[in-house]
């Protein structure tokens, strides 16, 4: 008996490839895709804008 074959789209890069349960990098195509997938969830994270003004900003200010 053979394990069944999916075909699976990588979230990386869209390519198609076969999923399989020995692939380390599931559900991703490459080891490459999966570090930037992973890059790309830690970018999001610290590019949130802080709305919090500078204490030059402040300074600035003319009161
Ligand atoms: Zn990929």
């Amino acid at each position: 008996m053979t394990a069944p074959i999916f075909q699976t789209k990588c979230p990386s890069c869209g390519k198609q490839h076969t999923y399989s349960t020995t692939n380390p990098n599931r559900p991703f195509c490459s080891e490459r895709c999966k570090l930037i997938d992973l890059g790309r969830w830690a970018n999001e994270e610290y590019s949130i804008p802080a709305p919090i003004t500078s204490p030059e900003d402040v300074d600035s200010l003319p009161n």
